[in-house]
């Protein structure tokens, strides 16, 4: 399968001179295209359809970038989760807070399988989701209740910060 270079912003595609940071899949990369984390900078085409094969960030990656990498974990906490989702209800992606303009948008965080069915508090289970959501998918998984995700919960020790964006990084670094 075809891999993408990303790079930190400042890549020179005269040299090809640039800062690698990872590779991944032409899947991704189309998805941080469309995140507006990443700007094509060189493109092939494969099967008739334009695929950008380099990538640049949008913004400059500091030195603080890897948020672990698979090696550190990031603090688990019910916080971590609001953070990881950007304060954002997973099913409806309204703006939750722990003061919110209304009661509806209090920020709860949800167990995708309910905890009375088993479900563990983890990275890839908890989702940030407002009051009125959580009460209204209460004891069931989200085709239960026909309130799909809108988003895909990961554990922050895979991922890296781009300005507000946690980028999931899906092909880890060779260190
Ligand atoms: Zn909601």
């Amino acid at each position: 399968m075809a891999q993408v270079k990303v790079y930190n912003l400042g890549y020179d595609p005269e040299t090809g001179v640039g800062e690698l940071l990872h590779t991944t899949t032409v899947r991704h990369a189309l998805g941080m295209i469309r995140r507006e984390v990443a700007d094509p900078v060189e493109m092939t085409i494969i099967e008739d359809r334009i695929v950008p094969t380099v990538l640049e960030l949008t913004r400059e990656l500091s030195g603080a970038w890897v948020e672990g990498a698979g090696r550190r974990s990031v603090g688990f906490s019910y916080r971590a989760v609001h953070e990881r989702d950007h304060w954002t209800c997973a099913y409806c992606g309204r703006s939750v807070s722990k003061t919110p303009p209304c009661e509806a948008l209090l920020a709860t965080v949800d167990h995708i399988l309910p905890a009375s069915r088993g479900g563990c508090s983890s990275w890839t289970n908890l989702v940030s989701a407002c009051k009125e959501c959580n009460n209204r998918k209460a004891d069931r998984t989200p085709e239960e209740a026909g309130m799909p995700l809108r988003v895909d919960p990961y554990d922050p020790a895979c991922s890296y910060r781009v300005g507000g964006f946690a980028e999931r990084l899906p092909v880890l670094l060779s260190s």
